[in-house]
């Protein structure tokens, strides 16, 4: 029962995952198993509440807005602005385009494409999609004065007219809750994580942060206990983006691991087996969750057994990625599947390879010294992929090896934690976990 449970989790775990030889698919779906609330608010083909009366929707597009037949946004939230504006906004439903929405605002053709150009300069228009919004503000004679589109996980295209015009991405204003729960493992960790209310993606995060320290599969017997401290991003009561695991705890018998998960400050995670450290990983994308473990696995279409080479990041496109340890550069440009992608040498015959990029920093040439932590270019989808995600290669000797736990890539034992420093990023995340199961209840 467990193991077939475990079963279904990997080969969705597959399904999220690519895996191939150099040149293979990589192929990301940002959906997991449990994904987020606001996963499913992103993706809803819903549409959503709008804040315009329904008579609205059927006017034709052609008249120029006349003063009063615009209806005030009553969004909490919006901008104060000044008192004559007018204003109008709507929640995209399936099918609309901005011009439609435009034109359902009553703005003739020229505005319609003023406003369009403007907020087209920062965002794809042909990814406009059900549940993002649009806010206008119109001056009484109907020109445009503000036009912002709320797009994926609260971000704010906003296009200002008038004397001096200018395009803006607004990041979200997002708050960020941790919370904590416990969990005993039962039929397996998924199920445990459900029962608990913990989200169930975590399930994919730990099986990917333990592949080669614990067989997750082989060595859970239930009856274990497992404790998460993780964090949340959100807009108003709209859970934005991916939760994130800080702190794992799983006591097993005798034995307890821990996990301390990067956080703002660090990009490091650290396993930990019964109060002393046991392994360390750098990552190349502060924050960023693992989506696809090192390895053979079984193809989710084709069903063959193919080997991935690195290990790969979900991220954001444009997501600085950083240099995990110093070196040289020693490559930069496109290599096939590989998309754009940098590679900087450690060590005679030891290289890190960070693939699928969107940009290299332009001040970076071949030869030249690169520090850890040092910005080497952007997230991006290039060559063999289908979403943003970063694939990141440790080779030694001209073989791929284990990112994660592969420990000959140079500067690691010099970055390890101090004793001191381990004892308080260990008993710090401990006390966190007690205070907030303490909170909760
Ligand atoms: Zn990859």
């Amino acid at each position: 029962m467990r193991l077939r449970y475990w079963t279904a989790l990997i080969l969705v775990v597959c399904a999220g995952a690519v895996l191939t030889v150099r040149q293979e698919q990589e192929s990301h779906t940002p959906e997991e198993p449990g994904g987020t609330p606001a996963a499913q608010v992103q993706n809803s083909e819903e549409p959503l509440q709008s804040t315009a009366p329904d008579h609205e929707q059927e006017e034709p597009a052609a008249p120029p807005p006349a003063e009063g037949k615009l209806k005030a946004a009553e969004k909490p939230g919006l901008r104060p602005s000044d008192d004559d504006a007018v204003k109008w906004s709507r929640i995209v439903s399936p099918g609309e385009s901005l011009d439609m929405l435009l034109a359902k605002a009553g703005l003739g053709a020229a505005i319609r494409a003023q406003v369009s150009d403007a907020l087209g300069a920062e965002f794809d228009l042909r990814k406009l999609k059900p549940g993002h919004r649009l806010d206008l503000e119109l001056e009484q004679d109907g020109s445009p004065r503000m036009a912002t589109l709320e797009i994926d996980n609260g971000v704010n295209i906003q296009a200002a007219f008038g004397t001096a015009p200018s395009v803006k991405v607004l990041p979200p204003e997002l708050e960020t809750v941790r919370q904590a729960a416990e969990t005993e493992i039962g039929t397996s960790i998924y199920a445990a994580l459900d029962s608990a209310g913990i989200p169930t993606r975590f399930a994919t995060d730990l099986e990917l942060i333990f592949a080669g320290t614990l067989d997750l599969q082989r060595e859970l017997a239930g009856g274990e206990r497992l404790r998460i401290v993780w964090r949340e991003n959100r807009l108003d009561d709209r859970v934005i983006g991916d939760p994130m695991i800080d702190f794992a705890e799983l006591e097993m018998g005798e034995t307890r691991y821990e996990i301390v998960w990067p956080d703002d400050e660090s990009v490091r995670n650290s396993i930990f087996k019964d109060g002393q450290p046991l392994l360390a990983f750098d990552q190349p994308i502060r924050g960023a969750r693992l989506s696809s473990p090192f390895g053979l696995r079984k193809h989710p279409v084709h069903g063959s057994v193919r080997m991935h080479h690195g290990v790969d990041f979900s991220a954001e496109h444009g997501a600085t990625v950083q240099a995990t340890q110093s070196g040289r550069v020693s490559f930069i440009g496109r290599r096939s599947g590989y998309g754009m992608m940098i590679e900087i040498e450690h060590a005679q015959d030891i290289q890190t390879v960070y693939a699928h990029l969107s940009a290299v920093n332009e001040a970076l040439e071949v030869g030249q010294r690169v520090a850890a932590g040092d910005d080497i270019g952007n997230v991006g989808s290039t060559g063999t992929s289908t979403a943003p995600h970063l694939h990141y290669e440790v080779v030694v000797k001209g073989r791929a090896v284990p990112p994660l736990t592969d420990t000959r890539l140079p500067g690691l034992s010099d970055r390890k934690p101090n004793h001191r420093n381990t004892s308080v990023l260990i008993e710090t995340a401990r006390d966190q976990l007690a205070q907030l199961l303490a909170t909760d209840g």
